[in-house]
C-alpha cells in the first residue's frame, strides 16, 4: 500500500488556479515575445454565481461572459460587492444589446462591424460609462465564426478610432480543428501593425503558446472551473 504513489489530481477551484498560474509563469519565463504583464480571465459562462463568488475570493479579478443575458442574471450583485471585478464580453454582441452590454461590462472584446462599433460608441456617449473596446479578428476565416477577416480589420481600426471607441486590443478564437500558433502569431502581428497592445487570445488548451506569442490576457473556462455542464 505504501508503494502506491497519488498524483494529486487538482479538485479545488484553488488548486487549479494555483496550476494555471505556475503555467502561465512559465510560459512567461520561456520566450522573449512575452508581454509584461498577461491577464487571466476567467471564462465563466454557465458557471452559478457561488463559483464565481468563489473565484472572486480566491484573487481573480477578470471574468468573461459570453451572453450579455446570462452575464445580467449573474454578475450585477457580485458586481456591486466586487467593485475590483472587471467583466469582459467575450461572446457575440448583437446591436440590439449594445445599451445592457455598455451598462454591465468593462471590456468588449467582441467588436466586429461597422453597426456594432456604432451601437457601441453611440451607448458609451449617451450612458457616460467609460467601456475599453477590442477588435474580434475571424484569424481563421470560419463562415460560422464571429470576427473581422484579417483583410478588413485596419477599416474597420480607423472606423472605430473616428468613432473616438476606446480601443485597446485585438481578439481572436483560432479554428478548433487546427494548430492555434500560427493564428496567435498573425494577431499578434495584427496588433503591432494597428498600433494596437492588447491581444487576448489563448484558452484551456493553449494558453501557455498565446503567451509565448505575446499574448496579454488568457481567456480559461474547463481548467480553471472543470468540465461545463451543457
Ligand atoms: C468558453 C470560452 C473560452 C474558454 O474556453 P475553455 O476551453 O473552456 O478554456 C475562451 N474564450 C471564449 C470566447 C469562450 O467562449
Amino acid at each position: 500500500m505504501n508503494s502506491t504513489v497519488y498524483i494529486p489530481h487538482p479538485t479545488s477551484l484553488a488548486d487549479r488556479l494555483a496550476l494555471i498560474r505556475a503555467a502561465m509563469d512559465t510560459a512567461r519565463a520561456g520566450s522573449p515575445a512575452v508581454a509584461s504583464r498577461v491577464e487571466l480571465i476567467a471564462a465563466s459562462k454557465t458557471q452559478p454565481a457561488e463559483i464565481l463568488a468563489e473565484a472572486i475570493a480566491l484573487g481573480i479579478t477578470a471574468f468573461g461572459e459570453n451572453k450579455v443575458q446570462e452575464a445580467q442574471a449573474k454578475w450585477p450583485a457580485l458586481k456591486a460587492a466586487h467593485p475590483q471585478v472587471q467583466l469582459h464580453l467575450i461572446g457575440p454582441l448583437q446591436s440590439n444589446k449594445a445599451a445592457e452590454a455598455v451598462a454591465l461590462f468593462d471590456v468588449i472584446q467582441t467588436i466586429d462591424r461597422e453597426k456594432i462599433a456604432r451601437a457601441v460608441a453611440a451607448e458609451i456617449a449617451r450612458q457616460g460609462r467609460s467601456v475599453s473596446c477590442m477588435i474580434q479578428v475571424n484569424t481563421g476565416e470560419e463562415p460560422q465564426k464571429g470576427g473581422v477577416a484579417p483583410r478588413d480589420l485596419a477599416g474597420l481600426v480607423a472606423l472605430c478610432r473616428e468613432l473616438e471607441l476606446p480601443l485597446v486590443g485585438l481578439m481572436c478564437i483560432p479554428p478548433a480543428d487546427q494548430n492555434a500558433a500560427p493564428h496567435f502569431a498573425l494577431l499578434n502581428r495584427l496588433a503591432a501593425e494597428q498600433g494596437l497592445n492588447g491581444r487576448s487570445m489563448g484558452m484551456s488548451d493553449d494558453f501557455s503558446a498565446a503567451i509565448r506569442l505575446g499574448a496579454t490576457a488568457v481567456r480559461i473556462g474547463t481548467r480553471l472551473f472543470g468540465a461545463r455542464q451543457s
